[in-house]
């Protein structure tokens, strides 16, 4: 298959829904970007990459990295983290609180901001200190991408002046128990996890694994054993787009994990992982015409899991 010519013509078809949707204000920082912009970047286990638009040019990864969080604290808690994160669809927006009064500070899923925060406890108590936590995230992902990432300062600080819902979050779970360290701390490092800047082409490298049984294809590094990796995929299947996970399911048919950046990742699993990148969003919070772009790839190669 002819990766790079699929991605010309997906490139052509998707220049009218690149004015659709709004870029993400809530994180005042989130809006400084070139909402025009465009970028996809596909790589293959084999190692060869097919890329087009600015596939280069970093972006603040917001949700995509509760992936690579949710992948750490399996492997360091295994079956015990289900006792504080649950693996069920929400049904509602990624900010919601509605369910966490009712299932008592159990978030549904770890892609919602409350299973997020969850499990970033979870490795602050796993870790000990913020800086040794978020070092060890960080490390995490430099070691797939092969590459140093960093945070944005600004992003980070933009969140931190403005995350009043996942305060109230934390603030909530914290009241059943489910937040074990000071809410502070807690959010301090999944705010910098959020603000991660990371270009499509990195991405779409640091999420091979996913697409590999939970081992780096280069380096044959194991980062989750193959019945984890299924569970993230699986997950990713049915909570990466909030309550859009059913939508992007039908159009797409591909595990895929928004964020409120505009990046999104999907897996064709045993063969590659996809990045596409556009800022402007859709009602739930996810890239617009990055899920069109996903929903052109799925169609014309016919590689939905479906
Ligand atoms: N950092 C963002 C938040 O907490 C992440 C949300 C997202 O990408 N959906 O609101």
């Amino acid at each position: 298959m002819n990766y790079q010519t699929i991605l010309e013509e997906i490139y052509e078809q998707i220049q009218p829904e690149l004015q659709i949707g709004k870029v993400a204000n809530y994180i005042p920082a989130l809006k400084e970007v070139n909402a025009d912009d465009f970028a996809m970047s596909i790589h293959l286990l084999d190692g060869t990459s097919y890329n087009i638009g600015s596939y280069n040019k970093k972006f603040s990864i917001q949700s995509i990295s509760k992936v690579f969080t949710f992948s750490m604290a399996l492997e360091i808690y295994s079956k015990k983290l289900y006792k504080r994160v649950w693996h069920e669809p929400s049904g509602n927006p990624f900010n919601s609180l509605v369910q966490l009064e009712y299932e008592k500070g159990i978030p549904r899923n770890p892609f919602i901001n409350a299973g997020a925060i969850v499990t970033t406890d979870t490795l602050l108590s796993h870790y000990k200190t913020e800086d040794k936590t978020f070092e060890a995230i960080n490390n995490f992902i430099n070691r797939l991408c092969k590459e140093k990432i960093d945070f944005d300062e600004k992003i980070y600080n933009s969140e931190l002046k403005h995350g009043f819902r996942n305060q109230a979050l934390a603030s909530l779970m914290k009241s059943f128990n489910n937040i074990k360290n000071p809410i502070n701390k807690t959010l301090n490092i999944y705010f910098k996890h959020c603000s991660l800047m990371m270009s499509c082409e990195q991405l779409a490298t640091s999420m091979l694994y996913l697409a590999n049984h939970g081992i780096d294809p280069k380096t044959k590094e194991i980062y989750l054993n193959s019945s984890r990796a299924k569970r993230v995929n699986s997950l990713m299947l049915t909570c990466g787009h909030y309550d859009a996970s059913g939508d992007f399911a039908f159009h797409v048919g591909l595990p895929g994990k928004s964020g409120v950046g505009g990046g999104i990742v999907a897996i064709v699993p045993k063969k590659m992982a996809i990045c596409v990148y556009s800022p402007r969003l859709n009602s739930k919070g996810n890239s617009h015409a990055g899920t069109k772009a996903l929903e052109l790839f799925t169609s014309k190669t016919k590689l939905s899991i479906f």
